[in-house]
């Protein structure tokens, strides 16, 4: 069994200083008013898996992300962290960290960078390394608003794809265009 035991979002939207969000096994509901942050909790996990454009994570370009209120400093930075636990042998667990960084400088220009345990890495290697614990870019294992109206308004080839990719068929299919190209 795999689950994300926790997120620490740092300077990430509407989160200024470092928090963390614990998430048991089973079923977790996040309440509060709106516009307090519940969503952008979810976008935060979007970004540190590098699983959405800046658009998927509602924000119009990648530094719309860092909290506009951290003063006059020269660059800014957000951070998130994403532990997984996981249960490969019963009973011994062990923890798996993602992290990814956004600096802004003071002009605009910004540089992101992952992070596996610590450990700097390309976000090839991130999705690589992703897709043994079965979450793909690709795939549905965040469920945004309105993906279920778009299942339902699509025309039989493209949910046949949905079930491919739930079923681990369609990143087969992929290996085999990228083999084919190289
Ligand atoms: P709803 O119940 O309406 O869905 P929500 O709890 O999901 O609300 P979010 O969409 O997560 O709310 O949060 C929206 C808030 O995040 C807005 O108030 C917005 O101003 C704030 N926000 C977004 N980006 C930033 C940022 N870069 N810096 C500071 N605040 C931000
Ligand atoms: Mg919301």
């Amino acid at each position: 069994m795999v689950h994300i035991k926790r997120l620490e979002l740092s300077h990430f939207k509407s989160f200024g200083g470092t928090t963390q969000v614990p998430l048991l096994t089973g079923f977790t509901v996040v309440s509060g008013p709106n516009g307090s942050g519940k969503s952008n909790i979810l976008d935060a996990l979007l970004f540190a898996l590098g699983l959405a454009s800046s658009k998927g994570m509602r924000a119009e370009r990648l530094p719309d992300l860092v909290n506009h209120n951290q003063g006059n400093r020269g660059t800014a930075e957000a951070s998130v962290t994403v532990t997984f636990e996981i249960d490969e042998v019963e009973g011994d667990l062990h923890e798996w960290s993602v992290t990814r960084k956004l600096r802004v400088t003071k002009q605009g220009t910004y540089t992101s960078n992952y992070y596996i345990n610590g450990a700097a890495c390309t976000l090839t290697e991130l999705h690589e390394q992703l897709s043994q614990l079965r979450v793909y870019p690709e795939g549905y294992n965040v469920v945004l608003q309105g993906d279920v109206t778009g299942i339902i308004s699509m025309n039989a080839k493209e949910r046949r794809e949905i079930i491919d990719e739930l079923a681990g068929v369609a990143n087969f299919d992929r290996k085999i265009v990228q083999a084919k190209d190289t």
